[in-house]
């Protein structure tokens, strides 16, 4: 017998249908790039939203055609989530951190028909328009007179004369909840990228269990402040969870230093912030260079890398903010686990809290989570014993965009799948994760990925290299930051700069290494794989230059 409740599919339109009928004067303030701020509501990006959804239309698109973005977190990106997915399209974000090169890849990879970006991105569409043969037009997110008249891209229009052409009159479609409403590609463990393909379906669920009392907590109450960018995992799915409570929503555009932050937390009242350690570092520096405080500010989410124990500390104790500390990833669209603690935590001394608070934390409804042994046995929750994590659940990916790298997931005894996060982590007898140590090979330099096959292909690229091996060490200010060991080939000879100018316009300059180590040999296994763990422990004693 099936239950007798309505048949309505979850669908991204119902969000911005409910924020405007319920919140819609809710505000939403935005630092633009052109640094003024812009105030608008969920009642006009509602509306816009519609004509974006019309100017698609115009476009004779197919449904789940790809339109992508290189924006910051701002109103017209907001407007964009909607309009987008809500008729039907995917919405592609891509990280213009990324080098040109790997844009490129990605954009033709999702086979992108419109690419939407900030106006300060000008220069880096200019280097990849002509090797995006997919994109029929170029949408820049400004007015009309902000356009460069020789830009020298074809197809060029402006957000504002593109959308302000549309009627505000659109009756959002009804389709499938499974349907695809975005993508956020990850820089994989190996060479290419992989793309997570959000559904609907998936995005809803995930945005209500975000907006949780153990999870977000974020209401109609709240000024909310992403700093987390929104081409990173959907900005964590805030534009989601806010429009589902109907909270204010404040965007930082592309400002992200201490003061410019601090200003529009004050002045915007923000109640709840987000984002990753090392924004929330320079924020603090800011606060503590000039004797501030927070008036408004209770929460603030802090993932994409550990916690620092000093930046838990200085948030809860001298500043009177509560930290969530979260873990996450692309593949999880993003939320996993947040360290919220429990009704018999609140009586432990501070310092017990703090060391709770250190965990990444525990599980959301709708996740599960092991850790496994080499074999795939399931190991014990206590706390000590690591092993591999692994997830499930319905805003977990089943499989990456165009079926790469074959199936992800690993069958248990019941043949059900889970995925495996490229974590090493315990979980305690109370179901608090503590990641521990990472079995994927990459480096995360400040909440943004680096592939060290990448940073190796380029070492042996060089004429004078044999060997090299890529491995990450800890750095005060980005977590972790790239060094390369390399062997050179018998007689001959390269320079640490002269090999560390080879990487220039290789790839992004962020992800160059920070330094090159000359050694003789480097470990391999019984497979002749690099050994990182040994390597690691050989430059154990290392310390990367002026840190
Ligand atoms: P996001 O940065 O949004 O979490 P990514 O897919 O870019 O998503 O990165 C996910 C990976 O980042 C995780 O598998 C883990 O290695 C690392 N990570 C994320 N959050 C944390 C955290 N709180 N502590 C330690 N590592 C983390």
């Amino acid at each position: 017998m099936l239950g007798l409740m309505q048949d309505q599919p979850l669908l991204i339109s119902s969000l911005i249908e409910f924020a405007e009928l319920h919140h819609g004067d809710a505000e939403i303030v935005s630092r633009r790039v052109e640094g003024d701020i812009h105030r608008s509501n969920w009642k006009e990006v509602a509306a816009r939203s519609r004509q974006v959804a019309n100017a698609l239309e115009a476009e004779q698109l197919l449904f789940s055609d790809r339109i992508a973005t290189l924006a910051w977190n701002g109103y017209r990106h907001l407007e964009l989530y909607y309009g987008v997915s809500g008729s039907g399209h995917v919405l592609h974000t891509i990280n213009p951190r990324l080098h040109p090169d790997q844009i490129a890849w990605i954009a033709n990879h999702a086979e992108d028909q419109i690419l939407c970006f900030d106006i300060n991105f000008l220069p880096l569409v200019q280097a990849v328009h002509a090797r995006c043969p997919t994109v029929r037009k170029w949408v820049a997110l400004c007015d009309a007179d902000r356009l460069p008249a020789d830009s020298g891209i074809p197809n060029l229009v402006s957000y504002e004369s593109w959308i302000g052409a549309q009627s505000t009159d659109y009756a959002w479609p009804t389709f499938d909840e499974n349907s695809a409403s975005s993508m956020c590609y990850t820089s994989g463990t190996t060479g290419n990228p992989k793309a997570a393909l959000y559904s609907h379906r998936s995005t809803l669920l995930h945005a209500y269990a975000a907006a949780l009392p153990d999870v977000m907590c974020i209401s109609a109450r709240d000024s909310v402040l992403p700093v987390v960018p929104m081409f990173h995992v959907n900005a964590w799915g805030i534009p989601y969870s806010a429009a589902l409570v109907g909270a204010k929503v404040v965007f930082p555009g592309s400002a992200l230093d201490g003061k410019s932050v601090y200003d529009l937390i004050e002045s915007e009242q923000v109640s709840f912030a987000a984002g990753v350690p090392t924004v929330w570092q320079m924020l603090l520096g800011h606060l503590q260079a000039n004797h501030l405080k927070f008036s408004t500010l209770k929460r603030t989410v802090i993932g994409g890398s550990a916690c620092p124990p000093a930046m838990i500390n200085a948030f809860q104790e001298q500043y009177g903010v509560e930290v969530l500390h979260a873990w996450g990833m692309t593949e999880m669209s993003p939320l996993g686990t947040l360290c919220t603690l429990k009704n018999k935590h609140l009586t432990l001394p501070p310092e017990a809290q703090t060391a709770i608070r250190m965990k990444q934390g525990r599980a959301i409804f709708g996740v599960d989570m092991k850790v496994v042994d080499g074999d795939g046995k399931r190991l014990p929750w206590d706390g000590k014993t690591s092993g591999d994590l692994l997830v499930k659940g319905p805003w977990v990916v089943k499989e990456y965009f165009k079926g790469e790298g074959g199936d992800p997931l690993i069958a248990d005894e019941e043949g059900r799948g889970w995925f495996p996060t490229g974590d090493v982590a315990t979980i305690d007898e109370d179901g608090f994760l503590q990641i521990t140590d990472r079995s994927k090979d990459v480096i995360k330099s400040g909440g943004e990925w680096i592939s060290s096959i990448d940073i190796e292909n380029i070492a042996v690229a060089h004429p004078a290299i044999a060997m090299a091996a890529c491995i990450g060490v800890a750095h005060p200010k980005w977590d972790e930051r790239p060094i390369v060991a390399v062997v050179k080939k018998p007689g001959a000879e390269v320079s640490r700069d002269e090999l560390l100018a080879f990487y220039q316009g290789k790839t992004a300059k962020w992800q160059i290494p920070d330094d090159v180590v000359f050694v003789e040999a480097i470990p391999l296994g019984a497979t002749g794989k690099i050994l990182k763990t040994r390597l690691r422990e050989q430059l154990r004693d290392y310390r990367l230059p002026g840190v």
